[in-house]
């Protein structure tokens, strides 16, 4: 055959009666409302399957004559009525409020470098992204003032193809755009928006696509445009792909761009929130902002840092986005110049202690007021990491706060349990009880029997996935049907009672996929008794350049090859949001073994929890809240031993307990079957499961915690930071470089007579310290006295103001307090000084402290 050939698509035309599909494939809803997508296969199931679940994809390439026929169907357009006016009642504000509220005026813009919302929508790599998605569709439930900033990449993150031996192959597609749920964004007068980045030597142009997620908006910068060299059309092609210079210039485009493109939309935050480090180029937008409007460089930062929320997901150092600091000199030098500041001191601003490097995290800490990680360990862990930005305060009390994250239910809730949980728990429906632990209980109303069948038939669902997946992996890679049908013997969707634990996320080194072929003959004992078999479903991506995560990848292949693990063990390629949605609804067991403290938190496990299957996991991350033991458990726990043995040994250990609490727990449970065929223990497991877990590990919780703790905080901040030409921006700054300059010379000494060291209870000493302020004011400081016993944590009605008292011939200030305990026994008390203003978002957010 030859010729050329032409490539011409044809699109349908939706009938009158349909028009409105349009607008349904328009809004990212779809992700997270079943009744939506289920209208859209119910078109062209194949088709639907084959373009990847995209709503729009179908519309445009669907035959004429079934949209036709569609249109004449009285059943498709009762469902369809059902849908929309579903949808309808979705977009109208409830009268009862969900959350809550911000005030009129506000508005929050969250940046992230990816989005998962959906498979029909590929700019997300992980559970960074998702959670993002997270939390803009639970936004759109909650009704917030919210807008969404990211990148549209051309070809997203990669395509995962497993060969036989167990070699990743990443591919790469370009999307086409007008298949994806993105529309150009508008101005009023019609016009598409266009913004412009300069880079070093040129004009970037920016294209910006705007998506619809239920009532809130996300819009996506694209820097593929014709306008634009190949080198810059380049810049969003691949998510978290090309070198330094490509992320920091996707980098700059996200931050920067972002900033402009809100601003042209008339759009005006009064909250900024950065979530994880890629984005807080945008701080250096907002300065140059506000210094157009005329404030100097300390003023305008102290006001962009006043609303500015950052999260951090990321537990160890080297995981911090940083740049070489010649590459900021180069792409910022006349940024710096614009906005009144040295490139020493912009410098500065991502520098950490000792080291010659640019970091995004440690510039995000610094110009923000609120700052979180995601799980309390993880808490723990940011606020060591991050010590050096508050040098002078133990990192236990510094400003890194937390917020666990939590899942955006609907999206992951298998439609079965839905139907249920719609009649079951209680009235009032589950959806508008998110939060509320007592609605919960409920499951636990569901009789056993019918709780075990549905998991049975999620089961089900997943198998005939897993199985689709991996025959069509075998038959690319040539295999036998005689061999597919050994390995998926186990597998079975008729008969879905084997023991079948899953296993999927990215395959970072971390999170130690393998960990549990450290003993492989204790491991085949387990897995291969033929009354109790158990079957291994693996998943996950591993980044193209990190090369252990591959040969983990390689590694579990190999194991899958050995006869004696056959049908045992079974890796999926191709993880994506559709395959995770059905394994963390359908497998019995959610394994996740990191290797501790280096999962921030992890939320995989939590969308196992809500659909009833037990999460088997180290306490590490949002587990280490989420874990309930003893009698009443929700799971099983793997505690993590000494960080101070080596990995080796950590593996070896705790890959035992994995093994003890896999062979004399877990097995044993799940094959204890009653003479219904079910095993009531488990039943009872998994109903607590869910009942404790999702009530509290939900978005819905998430996004409430953020708003009341930080949003709420940093708009109220924003609005008083800008009365009278932001007169409380350049009141703080100047504060704080008075105390900056005077702060070395600041000393405190025990001024009192002797030290008493035993008295009765009801007694009381006298505390008397002398303060040199080195020319600051009592008012800049505040003196305090901590009470406790030994070692223990102070309690804060243990924390004691002293008072002045006057000035002594040497210019130091006295500071006095009558100290009466109410504790008896062996104590201790200390005394400190720090900086304080009534403006500073945390008292020690300035970092500096004297003790006695
Ligand atoms: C939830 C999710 C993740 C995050 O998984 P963790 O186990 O929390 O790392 C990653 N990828 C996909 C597709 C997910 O749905």
């Amino acid at each position: 055959m030859s010729g050329t050939r032409y490539p011409l698509e044809v699109n349908p035309l939706l009938p009158a009666r349909l028009a409105r599909l349009d607008e349904l494939a328009n809004d990212l809803r779809y992700s997270w409302d079943r009744p939506t997508r289920d209208l859209f296969a119910q078109l062209h199931n194949k088709l639907w399957r084959a373009v990847g679940h995209s709503p729009k994809a179908l519309l445009k390439r669907i035959d004429q004559h079934l949209l036709d026929e569609a249109a004449e169907n009285s059943e498709f357009l009762g469902s369809m009525a059902r849908v929309l006016s579903a949808y309808d009642s979705y977009q109208v504000r409830p009268s009862r409020e969900i959350g809550p509220r911000m005030a009129e005026g506000d508005l929050i813009a969250y940046f992230c470098a990816e989005f998962g919302f959906h498979e029909s929508l590929p700019i997300y790599s992980g559970g960074l992204g998702i959670l993002a998605g997270d939390h803009c569709k639970t936004a759109s439930d909650m009704h917030l003032p919210f807008v969404g900033v990211g990148l549209l990449y051309r070809q997203g993150y990669f395509q995962q193809t497993i060969d036989g031996e167990g070699r990743q192959a990443a591919t790469y597609h370009d999307s086409d755009f007008d298949e994806l749920p993105v529309a150009p964004a508008v101005l009023d007068s019609g016009e598409a928006l266009h913004i412009q980045v300069e880079l070093p030597g040129r004009m970037v142009e920016v294209k910006v696509w705007q998506v619809r997620v239920g009532v809130v908006k996300l819009y996506l910068l694209d820097t593929d445009l014709e306008q634009n060299t190949p080198h810059d059309r380049d810049i969003a092609h691949r998510l978290y792909g090309g070198d330094r210079t490509t992320r920091i210039e996707q980098e700059i485009i996200l931050g920067i761009g972002g900033v402009r493109a809100l601003k042209v939309l008339g759009l005006h935050p009064t909250v900024w929130h950065i979530n994880e480090g890629h984005a807080a180029f945008l701080v250096l937008e907002r300065i140059r902002q506000l210094v157009r409007q005329g404030l100097d460089f300390d003023s305008a930062f102290e006001a962009a840092a006043s609303n500015m929320v950052f999260t951090t997901h990321t537990p160890v150092p080297a995981g911090h986005d940083h740049f070489a600091e010649d590459m900021i000199r180069h792409y910022f030098e006349s940024c710096a110049n614009e906005i009144g500041c040295s490139i020493e001191s912009l410098l500065a601003l991502g520098r950490v202690q000792g080291q010659q490097e640019f970091n995004m995290t440690t510039l995000a800490l610094r110009s923000s007021s609120y700052h979180n990680a995601v799980s309390r360990i993880h808490g723990e862990v940011s606020s060591r990491i991050c010590k050096d930005i508050w040098p002078q305060i133990d990192p236990d009390d510094n400003p890194m706060d937390y917020v666990t994250n939590g899942i955006h239910v609907p999206s992951f809730l298998s439609e079965l349990w839905r139907d249920i949980f719609d009649r079951a728990p209680a009235p009032g429906g589950w959806s508008q009880n998110l939060t509320d632990a007592g609605y919960w209980q409920g499951v636990h109303t569901i009789p056993d029997h019918q709780f075990w069948s549905t998991r049975q038939s999620i089961k089900a669902q997943m198998l005939h996935l897993v199985r689709a997946r991996i025959s069509e992996q075998h038959a690319r890679n040539h295999g036998s049907q005689a061999h597919l049908d050994r390995l998926l013997k186990l597998a079975d969707p008729d008969n879905p009672n084997v023991l079948t634990i899953g296993f999927a996320r990215r395959f970072a080194t971390y999170k130690r996929a393998t960990l549990l072929f450290k003993n492989l003959d204790w491991l085949r004992q387990i897995v291969s008794d033929p009354e109790r078999p158990v079957v291994f479903i693996f998943a996950g991506k591993a980044h193209p350049a990190d090369e252990p995560g591959q040969a983990m990848i390689r590694r579990i292949a190999e194991v899958a090859a050995m006869p004696e693990f056959e049908a045992h063990i079974l890796m999926v390629e191709g993880y994506d949001l559709h395959l995770s949605r059905r394994l963390v609804a359908g497998v019995d067991v959610w394994l996740n073994n990191p290797l501790y403290p280096l999962e921030a938190s992890g939320t995989s496990g939590m969308k196992a929890a809500i659909n009833g299957v037990i999460n088997l996991s180290v306490l590490d991350g949002w587990w280490g809240e989420g874990y309930q033991g003893g009698d009443g458990a929700n799971g099983w726990a793997i505690k993590p031993v000494s960080s101070s043995y080596d990995e080796n040994r950590r593996d070896y250990e705790e890959a035992r307990t994995f093994y003890e609490l896999l062979q004399d727990k877990v097995s044993p449970l799940y094959y204890d079957r009653s003479p219904m065929g079910y095993s009531p223990g488990w039943v009872a497991m998994a109903k607590r499961s869910i009942a404790t877990i999702a009530p509290h590990f939900n978005s819905m919780r998430m996004v409430s915690e953020y708003v009341t703790k930080f949003y709420q905080p940093a708009a109220r901040r924003w609005s008083h930071c800008r009365e009278s030409d932001y007169a409380c921006a350049r009141r703080l700054s100047e504060w704080k470089a008075r105390i900056g300059a005077a702060w070395s010379g600041v000393t405190l000494r025990w001024a009192g007579e002797n030290i008493q060291r035993r008295i009765r209870f009801g007694e009381s000493i006298h505390i008397e310290v002398a303060l040199q302020l080195n020319k600051l004011k009592p008012d800049d400081v505040r003196v305090e006295l901590l009470l406790s016993r030994p070692n223990a944590v102070v309690r804060p009605q243990h924390c004691f103001k002293l008072a002045r008292q006057g000035r002594n011939a040497d210019g130091e200030d006295i500071y006095g307090l009558e100290l009466t305990p109410d504790i008896c026994g062996k104590i201790e008390y200390r005394i400190r000084v720090y900086p304080h203003h009534e403006l500073l978002p945390h008292p020690f957010e300035m970092g500096m402290m004297v003790w006695l």
